[in-house]
């Protein structure tokens, strides 16, 4: 067993072979599934820039309309959307791609339905996603179940690959392996361009200019080090995540349903994924992982004591995050917009960060696309005042069902009334997938 911290881990891009430093300056070719590998076949892309190529990879040659830090959903997304209006755009991603991410990986039917309004509903349903028609909650020897529909399981490998795929299709180009280090800006006012640091494993650091920046690293928050306004502040007593995607063979985990055990320690989310493989993903408190000596025994502790059978999964490698539930107060500034979980985020018990991820992308555009044209003072006001309405009320109400559930005597009741009436738990899920 091992494990590798996605903050740690993706910091260090791996070793790149003489094909893959040749090609780091990289759009991806149609993402294609191998058969049985689950992996995703990249071209060498440099063919395909937009620009020409210089000894940085021809990064720097131009200023860009848009550079966005992070290939995650909200990296991606919002990458798919500015290029689709026509904006030069820099999509860059500091690990080997496509990798995998501790998540659950439960696509919810409110962000399909937002894929699909943007004519991308086959990121999730095709790649072998496994449509989701229920979500069984157990806990100690209770169960509660509750249909579910429109939701798609989907390896993190898979779904963000075929996002980036997308993003690229409209005319994004592409870098993997590639650190961003946003350079605190002295602001002139009349100055249209804001420096981005990239390092490319191998390669001396270089500057890119851009007349807009998106930072969408996740929890890390790893490119805005040099900017400490941005700062998040981590919550007490803040679970932390652990992840796996594996092969394992066993039946009782059927496909189409997302298992989710509780303790109270943390919780475990198992479900099938595309080749039939299985995420296991879980958000747990340190204190109990150092306890346990590893994921691997805190994770079939809780399992057991949800009443779950433990899954035996092929040499897993357990992947883990910083603590999960944080906030960024400051969330853009001078040409800069800060999106997706490294605007803050809380634990993933509803399974909704992708659909916030997704959301904030697409909320975003319009005014990066506006700070393009001019950048004004006002749209970073606007950029608070909408991510206040469209995110962060909504995650209120997961914030809300976390206390409950940390709580012993309050998740002791609030179970005892779900297992007696379990379709209370309905109008729960209705309100996690209005859109
Ligand atoms: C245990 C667990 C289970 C979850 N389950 C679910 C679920 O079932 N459904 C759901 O909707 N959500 C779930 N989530 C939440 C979901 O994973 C996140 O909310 C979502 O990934 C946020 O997307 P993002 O694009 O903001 O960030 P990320 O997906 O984290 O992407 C950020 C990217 O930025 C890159 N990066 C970081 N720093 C740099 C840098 N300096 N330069 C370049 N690149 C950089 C990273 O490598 C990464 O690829 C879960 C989370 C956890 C922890």
């Amino acid at each position: 067993m091992s494990v590798t911290g996605n903050t740690v881990k993706d910091s260090l891009p791996r070793k790149g072979t003489g094909k893959q430093k040749v090609a780091e300056f990289a759009r991806i070719r149609n993402v294609q599934e191998q058969p049985n590998s689950g992996e995703f076949g990249y071209e060498n892309p440099s063919r395909h820039c937009a620009t020409g190529r210089d000894a940085t990879g021809g990064a720097s040659e131009r200023p860009w309309d848009a550079v966005i830090v992070g290939a995650g959903p909200a990296g991606s997304l919002a990458a798919h959307q500015l290029a689709s209006r026509g904006l030069r755009t820099l999509l860059v991603e500091r690990s080997v791609f496509p990798r995998d991410k501790v998540c659950g990986g439960c696509v919810g039917a409110r962000a399909v339905a937002q894929l699909e309004l943007l004519g991308l509903g086959h990121v999730a349903r095709g790649h072998g996603g496994v449509p989701l028609d229920g979500l069984q909650i157990c806990r100690g020897s209770r169960r509660v179940a509750v249909p579910l529909s429109g939701g798609v399981a989907i390896s993190r490998r898979a779904f963000d690959a075929a996002l980036v795929d997308a993003a690229v299709a409209a005319g994004a180009v592409f870098r993997s392996e590639t650190s961003a280090t946003v350079v605190p800006a002295f602001a002139d006012p009349a100055a249209s361009f804001r420096q981005v640091a990239l390092r490319t494993r191998g390669r001396d650091a270089t500057e890119i200019a851009a007349r807009v920046v998106l930072v969408a690293d996740g929890l890390s928050h790893s490119s805005l080090r040099q900017l400490p306004a941005f700062e998040s502040r981590v919550a007490q007593r803040s679970r932390i995540g652990l992840g796996t995607v594996a092969t394992a063979s066993t039946n009782d985990y059927e496909p189409g349903t997302i298992y989710m055990a509780v303790g109270c320690t943390g919780y475990v989310g198992v479900v099938r994924v595309e080749h039939d493989r299985l995420n296991v993903a879980a958000a747990i408190d340190g204190r109990f992982l150092r306890r346990c000596g590893g994921p691997e025994t805190a994770i079939a502790t809780i399992l057991q004591q949800a009443q779950r059978p433990v899954p035996t999964v092929e040499s897993p490698t357990w992947q883990g995050t910083p603590p999960l539930t944080r906030r960024t107060d400051k969330l853009a500034d001078w040409r800069l917009f800060v999106l997706g979980d490294a605007a803050g985020y809380v634990e993933p018990f509803t399974g909704e960060g992708i659909a916030w991820a997704l959301t904030a992308a697409t909320a975003v555009a319009p005014l990066a696309e506006q700070a393009c044209t001019a950048w004004e003072q006002r749209l970073v006001t606007l950029w608070h005042q909408r991510y206040d309405r469209l995110i962060r009320r909504r995650q209120r109400f997961c914030r809300m069902l976390t206390a409950v559930l940390k709580h012993p005597w309050a998740a002791s009741t609030a179970w005892a009334g779900l297992s007696t009436l379990p379709g209370l738990a309905r109008p729960l899920v209705q309100q996690l997938e209005r859109f």
